[in-house]
């Protein structure tokens, strides 16, 4: 595990005076139209859930899980690559991610829409997408991708929801419950993430997929590939160059032993 002592964050002052009116303002924008987005979609799929209403369960479940992974890729994506000084989407989303880790309780202080607005900014363009993909009696495949991605979008506009409470310091004691039956993101289940250098636990719907992805070394390989593509060095602006060079991945440093003495 790396010290703390070597992460180099960014100033939290200066990351959180980063949110302007104009960001607030593509929020408010995002979660308007985030909102018309859902209600269409759920018009447009009402006949095809009284005519499949199995289907309709299954995607809405199904979309739970979905959400949970979206939330992981996007939380890993935020959190390991580009700057937050990148034109529109280093302040409107990078920035929050970078925050979070600096002051991981300045998000319980966030309203509806600092808490809300990143998450649905992601989510409408998926969306518009799906109301125009046809419906109809002879269409069941095409009702259950939507319905599945209307679901998920649903579930990420929970999200960030649920990942705020896991960071409550006296939360509800509803929400205490489902914590605790884990059925949204547990609270220490979620403290595992906020150890340096931050690179594991980044599913934060219910945190179910952790376990799956980590034992698969899904986002190391992921970075491993990323950066053998790109060049580019994971987290290097969340924790610091030095922090960041040694927290990459590495492949293993010595070949394993050929099974088999080499031939003279
Ligand atoms: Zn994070
Ligand atoms: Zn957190």
């Amino acid at each position: 595990m790396l010290g703390r002592s070597k992460v180099r964050h960014q100033d939290a002052g200066e990351l959180a005076r980063g949110y302007s009116p104009f960001i607030r303002l593509l929020e408010i924008a995002g979660i308007l139209t985030f909102f018309g987005l859902l209600i269409a979609l759920v018009v447009q799929l009402a006949p095809g859930a009284s005519r499949w209403p199995t289907i309709a369960l299954a995607a809405l479940a199904l979309g739970y899980f979905a959400a949970d992974f979206i939330s992981g890729m996007v939380h890993w994506a935020a959190d390991t690559w580009g700057r937050v000084d990148t034109p529109l989407l280093g302040k409107a989303v990078l920035r929050p991610f970078r925050e979070h880790h600096v002051d991981p309780l300045a998000i319980t202080r966030h309203d509806f829409i600092e808490t809300n607005g990143n998450n649905c900014l992601v989510s409408i363009g998926p969306m518009a997408a799906t109301l125009f993909l046809p419906q109809g009696e002879e269409l069941p495949y095409h009702f259950f991708f939507s319905a599945l991605l209307t679901s998920s979008a649903a579930w990420v506009l929970g999200t960030n929801q649920f990942h705020k409470w896991a960071h409550l310091p006296t939360p509800p004691r509803w929400i205490a419950l489902l914590q605790r039956w884990r059925l949204i993101l547990p609270v220490e289940h979620h403290a595992l993430h906020h150890q340096a250098p931050y690179n594991s636990h980044y599913c934060i719907t219910a945190g179910w997929l952790n376990r799956p992805l980590q034992a698969i070394h899904f986002f190391p390989l992921m970075e491993l590939l990323i950066t053998w593509a790109t060049g580019a060095l994971p987290r290097r602006d969340d924790i610091g160059e030095q922090a960041a060079i040694e927290a990459a991945p590495k492949l293993e440093e010595e070949a394993k032993p050929l099974p088999f003495p080499p031939l003279p």
